[in-house]
């Protein structure tokens, strides 16, 4: 069958929905709701998963979690109140009972479900208080005058929607496909690659999908490996993979300022700094330097292990833009990293007499006052902050640089509002617009996969060295009811003057809670050890007050500091060599690599225990595993991507970034280098198909259209 658009004739991405019989308003309003607007849309909306209901099993033969065709007459129906109001169906069919259970139901429903009814019930088992459940199943009564046939065919089960139950949707995409005979589906991937990669045309995939042969593999299907899918998957991994492409041309085409590092400038930063760059420091300067001399914006993340050193690489960037007559701007994600970056870029920069500029959103009004005047006026050259240096009031004079540290908490579409403050105010802006140069680095490392098709837009450096000195980390795992032991230990460490972190964790992302946690450990803590200095930081202090903290944290006037997530990125204090971390199995690999990171920073021997509450899952079990067993960033974060899932590790879980319809990154992986070629080879060769295929799987979600 052909798939090719007759001229003239309208493509399924072209007809409405509403085209489907039996689709109104009302209904059109609720597919609208979930993005399905065209035919297209309803084809492209899939199946979920698949049940067989080509065969009918005996109630005798039921397990647990099994989705299974049952025939059965009804003995009993009565309407239940206990916590919530349902309506209990007992069936029965000479082999077993089964209860069928209903929360929402109406009167007619109750009335028909009399003893002797005899029903056709398709349903998922599930374990409940009277024997074997099932919840919500679909059923049909039988008559004896006309038996019904068993399905020839898989039923696909669909994504569940609010107003839509399974049947309407499997005769909408039904319907949906019986226009694929008649009407053209835009076949955006080209012959050449389809050929290449043996794919079968996209109409093909979805008859196959929405309705697949009795002899076909269920199981392939449900894990969504079946050649057909991984068509599908393929086909959304390359609209992602394009739309960051498009954006990175887009915004490279808007033209930068070249910067370019003074020699004197640098030879002088380098000289104060008490330490030589490694190796791995060098070359990612050479190549950040290389992309700031050019007068296209540069897209760079700088990746590098938790201590690697990318903040003085940060500062060498910065450099180059104050030498070339520009600002730039340093983002950080929390109050306390942007107070250390602050410190740090003060006692880099200010000998040198550059200017510092400061802005966080905690500042009072008359500082934020002179601070924005600072920063609109030029006089303020390098502008460290949180992300309260994007918010519109903020006008810079001539940003030249953008460097956004920790990057995983911010989303591209942040990363592209931050590019787009620009450069206002820029007399070359009559030449068009001049879009500042961004370099952004990463708190830990990104798997290969997900660095891959997450950061598209970006080219990569990666720092792949540590400073020299740094000593490994010794990593125990303990329960709690250890505890006793725990503190005991503390008190040796301290004693001997060396100084400790007890990091307290909490499930709820509360400031407050977790801030009362840590003042809870706190108290404890100095009642346990009443010869030690204790100190408490949480993200509920003031900034002063959590600088003076740290600052007599850091000047040993604390033996031991009782914190919060908070000091998770960037703290540095060398003397602290012991770290304990309560309940780890709350954190994510990455924040615990982070969170450890924060010792073995000085010579001394340093050790981290990871103080668990038992008993354990498997999961939380085999992650602090990993973490016992490697200091590696890189080996943590695929573990990681393991363990969680991409939306975890990406941080995009809740911002529905990186969200697919069918891929899954993990899953789909093999497919990556692939989907990376045919971009490639799209963009130069079939520019039309590009916005297309970006329109089909991202929809007017993205700005990328305008491109
Ligand atoms: P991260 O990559 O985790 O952001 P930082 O930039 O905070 O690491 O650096 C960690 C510590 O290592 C800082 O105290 C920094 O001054 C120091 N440092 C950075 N580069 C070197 C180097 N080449 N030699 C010695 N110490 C270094
Ligand atoms: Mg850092």
């Amino acid at each position: 069958m052909s798939t090719l658009a007759v001229a003239g004739e309208k493509t399924l991405n072209q007809i409405p929905a509403s085209a489907l019989k039996g689709v109104g308003a009302a209904l059109a309003a609720k597919l609208a709701k979930i993005g399905l607007f065209s035919l297209q849309d309803v084809l492209l909306h899939l199946p979920l998963r698949y049940m067989d209901r080509t065969r009918i099993t005996a109630i005798g033969a039921l397990q647990p979690n099994m989705n299974a065709v049952i025939e059965a007459e009804v003995r009993a129906c009565d309407v239940v109140f206990g916590k919530r109001r349902s309506l209990v169906c007992k069936v029965q069919d000479g082999t077993g009972t089964i209860t069928l259970r209903f929360y929402h139901f109406n009167n007619a429903q109750k009335q028909r479900l009399v003893s002797g009814t005899r029903l056709r019930i398709f349903g998922e088992t599930r374990r409940g208080a009277s024997g074997l459940e099932m919840y919500h199943p679909e059923y049909d009564e039988l008559s004896t005058a006309a038996p019904l046939p068993l399905e020839q065919s898989l039923t696909p089960i669909y994504p569940a929607t609010e107003g839509l139950t399974q049947p309407r949707m499997r005769s909408l995409a039904l319907q949906a496909l019986t226009w694929l005979d008649k009407h053209a589906l835009q076949e955006l991937l080209p012959e050449r690659v389809r050929r290449q990669l043996k794919q079968s045309s996209l109409a093909d995939a979805l008859r196959y999908l929405h309705q697949p042969p009795t002899n076909a593999n269920i199981q392939q299907l449900m894990d969504g490996e079946h050649p057909y899918q991984q068509r599908l998957a393929f086909e959304e991994l390359l609209a992602h993979h394009l739309s960051l492409l498009l954006l990175r041309r887009e915004t490279q085409a808007d033209g930068a300022t070249r910067l370019n590092l003074d020699e004197g400038l640098q030879a002088r930063f380098l000289a104060q700094l008490g330490f030589n760059l490694t190796r791995a420091q060098r070359r990612v300067v050479d190549e950040i330097a290389a992309d700031l001399a050019k007068p296209i914006p540069m897209l760079r993340l700088v990746q590098g292990d938790v201590g690697s050193g990318k903040t003085v690489v940060a500062a060498l960037a910065a450099l180059a833009a104050v030498a070339s007559g520009k600002q730039a701007a340093i983002m950080a994600p929390t109050e306390i990293l942007a107070e250390q970056h602050r410190l740090n870029f003060g006692k880099w920069l200010e000998p040198l007499g550059i200017s510092l500029g400061w802005l966080t959103g905690k500042l009072k009004v008359a500082e934020r006052r002179t601070q924005l005047a600072a920063i609109a006026s030029g006089a303020a050259q390098v502008v460290v902050g949180t992300h309260a240096l994007f918010q519109e009031s903020v006008e810079f004079a001539n940003l030249g640089l953008i460097v956004i540290d920790e990057q995983h908490r911010f989303g591209v579409h942040q990363r592209l509002t931050l590019s787009e403050k620009g450069t206002s105010g820029d007399e070359n802006r009559r030449f068009g617009l001049l879009r500042p140069h961004q370099l952004i680095m990463t708190a830990t490392p990104i798997p290969r996969t997900l660095a891959m098709s997450a950061y598209a837009d970006l080219d990569c450096s990666v720092i792949d060295e540590l400073p020299p000195g740094r000593t490994p980390i010794t990593t125990v795992v303990i329960s709690d009811n250890r505890r006793e032991e725990v503190i005991e230990r503390v008190r040796l460490a301290c004693e001997q003057g060396r100084q400790a972190y007890w990091v307290c964790t909490l499930i709820e992302e509360s400031e407050t809670l977790e801030a009362q946690a840590a003042e809870a450990t706190a108290a404890n803590l100095t009642e346990s050890l009443p010869h030690l200095r204790i100190g408490l930081i949480h993200g509920r202090l003031k900034p002063a007050e959590k600088e003076a903290v740290m600052a007599s944290f850091k000047a040993n006037e604390l033996d031991l500091l009782v914190a919060t997530t908070v000091i998770e990125v960037g703290v540095d204090v060398p003397n602290a060599s012991l770290m304990i971390i309560e309940n780890p199995e709350r954190l994510g690999l990455a924040q615990l690599h982070q969170l450890r990171g924060r010792v073995g920073r000085g010579s001394a021997a340093s050790h981290c225990v990871l103080l668990y509450g038992s008993p354990l899952s498997n999961n939380s079990r085999e992650r602090l595993r990993v973490m016992r067993e490697s200091s590696d960033g890189f080996y943590i974060a695929e573990q990681d991507l393991l363990l969680r899932g991409p939306g975890e590790v990406l941080g995009t879980r809740q911002t529905g970034e990186m969200q697919f319809k069918i891929a899954d990154l993990q899953r789909d992986s093999h497919l990556l280098p692939d989907v990376k070629d045919a971009a490639l080879l799209l963009m130069s060769d079939y520019p039309q198909l590009c916005n297309q295929l970006v329109l089909r799987w991202l929809g007017d979600s993205q700005r990328y259209l305008q491109v």
